[in-house]
């Protein structure tokens, strides 16, 4: 796998059951997937000579994230090493706008969106809005001039970084510093943040999680229920079909997270992809039969895939970010004398404040008692709860 993160930790913890014999690309010793990791290559995955050497003697490569440049994907592939997801699949989990643009094609209900080439072009974009245009998505929210508006780099964003809610025209020029295309879109008037997660193998098998809910924090993910309280079932299962045939058409192999967008007229708009194990699958460990991480694993070698099914009524799974806490050890005793089913996952991060250092997860049949669990604990954990 390359990446060191969480992430492949996690992958590499489903892994060990089956005996499969994982080895890791990380950056450094001090990651959080090379702390557990026997077999660790250091190095940097933008370099080809780097995956090159790192992929020698693989029967398959993944990864825990999507920044190694596509055309070094297709080297690899020209070198006969087997990449999954394929760089083709992988491609619209790297670009937003190659992602719209599919997309589009496909019929897939997306936010209204645009690639823009300067502030006068996102005026323009806006004014669109504000006309009235009913593009693909069409439910801004009509303010004047048609701003708000977001703004997306294409490339190498990830927890709300390279995202920019634009009020104004004065706000619109810092996205184009970076130099990298910018995608604007309408700011969708969501109820809730959604996210249909399933797994594909290489054979076609597909199989697909309950459909949660996501609720963010300042741009990163903070609590996940799954399934999606109130969810009506002809929805949840649209989204379902949607990720599916999402799947399908690009030729995704492993897990695939379809972000979504609720809107107040029962819609669901495509926010954004990602072709690896998901934060808003992270429930799984505890509450679905087979994980996302077992599930992306068995995808990846092509073997029969697991049931994802829930196992109890409700699961929450709540991140821990860095706070100050002191002492970890403290925190446990208190976490688990409270709650003998907690479920704690803890990264090996070091501490920083914001960073997702770890996560629990709850279960049980009561959803507001499953939620309480889970938010204390991670707040516990995190330090901004001392009792
Ligand atoms: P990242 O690559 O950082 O995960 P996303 O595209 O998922 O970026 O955006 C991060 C968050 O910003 C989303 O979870 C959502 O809360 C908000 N957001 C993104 N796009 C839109 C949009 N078109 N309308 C409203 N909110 C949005």
């Amino acid at each position: 796998m390359v990446g060191g993160g969480q992430l492949a930790r996690m992958t590499h913890e489903a892994g060990i059951p089956l005996g499969v014999r994982f080895r890791l690309l990380a950056a450094s010793p001090q990651e959080s997937a090379a702390q557990a990791v026997s077999d660790v290559v250091l190095g940097d995955h933008r370099e080809l000579e780097t995956l090159r050497s790192f992929a020698r003697g693989c029967d398959v490569i993944t990864f825990d994230h999507e920044h190694v440049p596509t055309e070094h994907l297709r080297a690899l592939q020209a070198d006969g090493v087997v990449v999954r997801p394929g760089p083709d699949a992988l491609v619209h989990a790297q670009d937003k706008g190659v992602m719209r643009a599919r997309l589009d094609a496909l019929g897939v209900p997306c936010p209204r969106h645009r690639i823009v080439r300067d502030v006068a072009d996102v005026t323009a974009f806006a004014a669109e809005g504000a006309s009235g245009a009913e593009g693909a998505g069409g439910s801004g929210d009509g303010s004047p001039g048609g701003f708000p508006v977001v703004l997306k780099t294409v490339r190498g964003g990830y927890d709300g970084k390279g995202v920019w809610l634009v009020r104004d025209e004065a706000g619109a020029a810092e996205p184009f510093r970076a130099g990298v295309p910018v995608l604007a879109e309408e700011k969708v008037d969501f109820v809730r943040e959604l996210a249909a997660n399933v797994v594909r193998s290489p054979h076609g098998q597909a199989v697909a999680y309950p459909v949660v809910e996501s609720i963010q924090v300042d741009g990163v993910c903070d609590t996940v229920i799954a399934p999606a309280p109130d969810l009506p079932a002809e929805r949840a299962v649209r989204a379902q079909e949607l990720a599916l045939r999402i799947a399908e058409e690009l030729d995704v192999v492993g897990h695939l997270a379809v972000e979504l967008f609720e809107t107040r007229d029962g819609r669901v708009l495509v926010n954004e992809l990602a072709m690896r194990p998901h934060n808003s699958g992270h429930w799984s460990q505890d509450g679905a039969v087979t994980s996302q991480f077992a599930n992306h694993l068995r995808a990846v070698l092509d073997l029969p895939l697991g049931d994802p099914r829930p196992r109890a009524r409700w699961t929450v799974m709540a991140n821990v970010l860095g706070g100050d806490y002191p002492d970890m050890y403290a925190a446990y005793l208190h976490c688990m004398a409270r709650d003998p089913q907690l479920k704690i996952h803890m990264y090996g991060k070091d501490v920083k404040p914001g960073r997702k250092v770890g996560h629990v997860n709850t279960y049980g049949d009561d959803l507001a008692d499953v939620r309480e669990r889970a938010a204390h604990a991670a707040g516990y954990l995190r330090g901004t709860i001392q009792e």
